[in-house]
């Protein structure tokens, strides 16, 4: 049966590299959302729990209900209705625009999110001291003000233009904590590429890891080699062995056909398992280099060869690169309903 395989010590060295980065392992809240990036948020919540991670960031109220047993806080980040926010000592949720802070339950924890470029969420810079005032006057707790960088990842002045931005800000939010007796009030702003930036300019409480906590980013060669490492491989089992004639077609529309005789394997893995589909027109292979035969099926693909077990992929980079996206889309489409199996499990 076609499964995933998950790295706990990859997984484990990529956290503690950023915890290094930020100072202390417990700053770095764990992005857990979607999946856990494709890689099982049930595997993954227990194995960040048991690097010293103190706090999830998940996308909605379901995944934050899995992830919940295992950490002292979870931060949701999307709720199109924050009337149906929950209010517990747990859960945290994002707070984006001033309309939203009329919605959330009286006592509903937040931390409210500040426009300091993306312009896609948030408050603006300019509508704090409102936001401040509503907040107080509906009794939702605020616990952090964040932002979100839109180039953190990218060479040029953008990321710094928004840094800049973002620590004004952050004067602005800590005199009206003052004025409001807001406390703790907690900070944070950087994903991956940013945490992999940060050189000595780092002063926030928390950090969310996603992508580099996976082993990968996106960031130009020139800020240094990570050395990160992937933390998923995806392998898949063979179904099915032939033997061909030359000339014989496999698959669908027979595009691949056979330029002598040759054996051919089919495995247990297809687009429905969320890989991306080779059409048959460009040239895909798994880790071992050998092409996946003619279009890939809904629940299986063909080589040559008769292996038993064949790891299609234990770094997406190429992957990503071959379908033109980037990494985290790769792993995002990776079927929920994969086995997934830690390895080496040590469960302390
Ligand atoms: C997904 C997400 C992250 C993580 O980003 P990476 O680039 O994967 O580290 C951080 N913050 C927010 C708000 C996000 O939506």
């Amino acid at each position: 049966m076609a499964y995933i395989t998950l790295d706990f010590d990859a997984y484990r060295q990529n956290l503690e590299y950023m915890g290094q980065k930020v100072g202390d392992i417990s700053k770095v809240m764990a992005v857990l959302k979607d999946n856990a990036y494709g890689h099982g948020l049930e595997q993954m919540a227990p194995l960040a729990a048991a690097c010293g991670i103190k706090r999830a960031v998940v996308k909605n109220t379901h995944e934050a209900s899995v992830v919940a047993p295992f950490f002292e806080k979870v931060l949701i980040l999307i709720e199109a209705h924050p009337k149906s926010a929950l209010v517990n000592d747990k859960f945290i949720y994002a707070c984006d625009d001033l309309h939203a802070i009329d919605l959330f339950p009286n006592g509903c924890t937040i931390h409210l999110k500040v426009d300091t470029g993306m312009r896609r969420n948030g408050v603006m810079p300019c509508e704090l001291e409102e936001a401040f005032k509503k907040i107080r006057e509906n009794g939702l707790n605020l616990e952090g003000i964040f932002t979100h960088f839109y180039g953190a990842d990218m060479l040029g002045s953008d990321f710094y233009v928004q840094n800049e931005c973002y620590k004004k800000v952050k004067i602005a939010c800590k005199e009206l904590a003052k004025k409001h007796k807001i406390e703790p009030l907690y900070f944070h702003s950087r994903n991956s590429a940013a945490i992999l930036r940060i050189n000595d300019d780092f002063d926030d409480d928390f950090v969310r890891a996603g992508i580099a906590s996976y082993g990968y980013t996106d960031l130009d060669e020139s800020f240094g080699d990570f050395n990160l490492k992937p933390v998923l491989a995806l392998w898949a089992d063979r179904l099915s062995t032939r033997e061909l004639k030359k000339g014989d077609v496999v698959g669908y529309g027979g595009v691949f056909a056979a330029k002598d005789d040759m054996v051919v394997s089919s495995y247990d893995l297809g687009y429905g398992d969320g890989l991306f589909r080779q059409n048959g027109e460009n040239n895909l292979h798994v880790k071992n280099g050998k092409l996946i035969l003619g279009r890939m099926s809904m629940d299986c693909f063909s080589l040559e060869g008769d292996e038993d077990s064949i790891c299609v992929f234990d770094n997406v980079k190429e992957y990503a690169k071959h379908f033109k996206t980037i990494t985290y889309e790769i792993l995002t489409q990776l079927s929920p309903f994969l086995k997934r199996v830690v390895k080496p499990y040590t469960n302390n």
